[in-house]
């Protein structure tokens, strides 16, 4: 489809949320940044019920702490927040709800059983292909619930009936996806990328551990993500002029994008499928360089 992960975040409500008029959305100020976006535009539609306790940390509250509804609609939930470094190891449990999983920053970085959701959407960005075209699977008795009010380029069952091509599709991007799923499976499918991901992000959290707290990971260990690895120079706070530094010195090297989200600072490494195990080998040694420089 088109309209990207936002687009999505309206299209699900209001495809959904007519079922009962609530939702239940797993989202958390702390470290959930665009589980918090997609909270806030699905109270436009409905009520929205927020299922973690407060007060809350950087980190995932345990399901036995959840307050899931009665009567959701649906449960909404991020795989891999992107901004914040937070990821779920495990398909969170909703008692029969369907679950709709936002895995834009994780798809085709882990199998997925797809069968234990109502809905799984994609923003193509990351590692698909290029931006505005989302991937969106829905479970085929979800359809034809949509509000009235819903526009037909965002109504899923008339999307599904017409085969997604609706109304023109942003074609350039399907092409390029098509390429870049055809290099997954050259590269060894989707378990490869799934082996990468783990290897990838085993090496850069070694490299944080043992800096003796030089470089410090803000995100509690059993939430760690393995796309999104944000962390701080210079102790737990971050040293502001260490981490210009770090962030120009790498720049010399080539590697760029490196630097947090603004609303979060620091220093973030994103490891999408593009990025190799070789590349996070050298931003583990430049790390280490720069750590015997400046620690
Ligand atoms: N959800 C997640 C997890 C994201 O990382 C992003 C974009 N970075 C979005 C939603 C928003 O996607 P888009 O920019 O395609 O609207």
């Amino acid at each position: 489809m088109q309209g990207g992960g936002l687009g999505c975040f309206s299209a699900i409500c209001m495809n959904l949320m007519g079922r009962t008029g609530e939702a239940d959305y797993l989202t958390s100020c702390f470290s959930g940044t665009w589980s918090s976006i997609a909270a806030k535009e699905a109270a436009k539609y409905g009520k929205v019920n927020m299922v973690f306790p407060r007060p809350e940390t950087r980190s995932i509250p345990h399901p036995r702490t959840w307050k899931l509804s009665e009567n959701a609609s649906f449960v909404f939930y991020c795989d891999n927040e992107t901004v914040d470094g937070v990821e779920f190891n495990y398909v969170p449990e909703t008692r029969g709800v369907p679950l709709v999983a936002d895995m834009s920053s994780n798809i085709m970085t882990k199998k997925v059983d797809v069968s234990k959701y109502g809905i799984i959407f994609a923003g193509a960005q990351k590692n698909i292909g290029p931006s505005g075209v989302v991937l969106v699977i829905v479970r085929e008795d979800l359809l034809g619930n949509a509000s009235k009010y819903c526009p037909t380029v965002f109504d899923f069952a008339h999307i599904s009936k017409n085969n997604s091509v609706h109304h023109t599709p942003t074609t350039f991007s399907v092409y390029v996806m098509e390429k870049v799923l055809q290099w997954i499976k050259r590269c060894g499918g989707v378990d490869k990328m799934a082996q990468n991901s783990h290897d990838k992000s085993t090496t850069l959290y070694n490299a944080i551990t043992n800096s003796n707290n030089f470089y410090v990971c803000p995100i509690e260990e059993s939430c760690r993500s393995r796309i999104n690895i944000p962390f701080r120079v210079g102790g737990a706070n971050g040293d502001d002029a260490l981490e210009s530094k770090f962030l120009e010195e790498a720049e010399k090297l080539r590697m760029y994008q490196l630097k947090g989200h603004r609303s979060v600072g620091g220093i973030r490494a994103s490891l999408y499928n593009a990025t190799s195990v070789e590349d996070v080998k050298l931003l583990v040694q430049f790390m280490e360089e720069f750590r015997k420089q400046h620690g």
